[in-house]
């Protein structure tokens, strides 16, 4: 099997001002797709490990052979972060269902969940995420992880993430991390994390 990049499913604009389109364009159309490519090429030698899913590989990484891990942690993490991260993300999207009830018990209340999350997505030093995450006691969490690391391979069910690289805003933002992260929450499709969140609690 060859690793494709996914389809978007909306167009560049679609996220503006929030997230821009031209940032959108290269993240997916360049960042994404090398992710995809880079895998397709450290697994070229390898028939066998071709016919696995992404996940599969990023999740049994330790199985691997020593020569492809770090490109498949990189790559393959990569790959599966970005195909998830672009689902996520929809404007004008209500905060509400059983992930909300959810939020509001776990965290007290959702500005209390937007000032965890956010702190988490700040203080990442460096490239990389931070997750809304279901933990194995079935339990909401916020986590971090650097570069390309997924949450699946600790256990962890991710339902949302912010990519807080700075390919992902650097175009519009700058240095200023914080805002893109409050805008973040201008973008979150809160249907799609419900969907996820009911699918991993049970
Ligand atoms: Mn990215």
């Amino acid at each position: 099997m060859t690793h494709q990049l996914p389809t978007l499913g909306y167009d560049y604009r679609a996220l503006e001002p929030y997230i821009d389109a031209r940032t959108m364009e290269i993240h997916y159309s360049k960042h994404h797709k090398t992710y995809v490519d880079k895998l397709n090429a450290a697994l070229e030698n390898h028939p066998a490990l071709q016919k696995k899913t992404a996940v599969e590989l990023v999740v049994n990484l330790n199985s691997l052979p020593d020569s492809i891990q770090g490109a498949v942690r990189n790559h393959g993490g990569g790959h599966v972060n970005h195909s998830f991260f672009w689902t996520i993300l929809k404007k004008d999207v209500a905060f509400k269902g059983e992930i909300a009830e959810a939020i509001k018990k776990e965290f007290g209340s959702f500005d209390e969940f937007k000032k965890q999350f956010s702190e988490k997505a700040n203080t990442l030093f460096g490239s990389g995420w931070a997750w809304l995450v279901v933990n194995r006691s079935k339990k909401l969490e916020i986590i971090q992880t650097q570069n390309q690391e997924t949450p699946l391979r600790n256990g962890f069910t991710p339902i949302l993430g912010i990519d807080v690289w700075e390919h992902a805003y650097y175009l519009k933002y700058q240095n200023k991390r914080a805002e893109y992260v409050d805008a973040f929450f201008n973008v979150i499709d809160w249907k799609k994390v419900n969907e996820y969140y009911v699918k991993a609690k049970n």
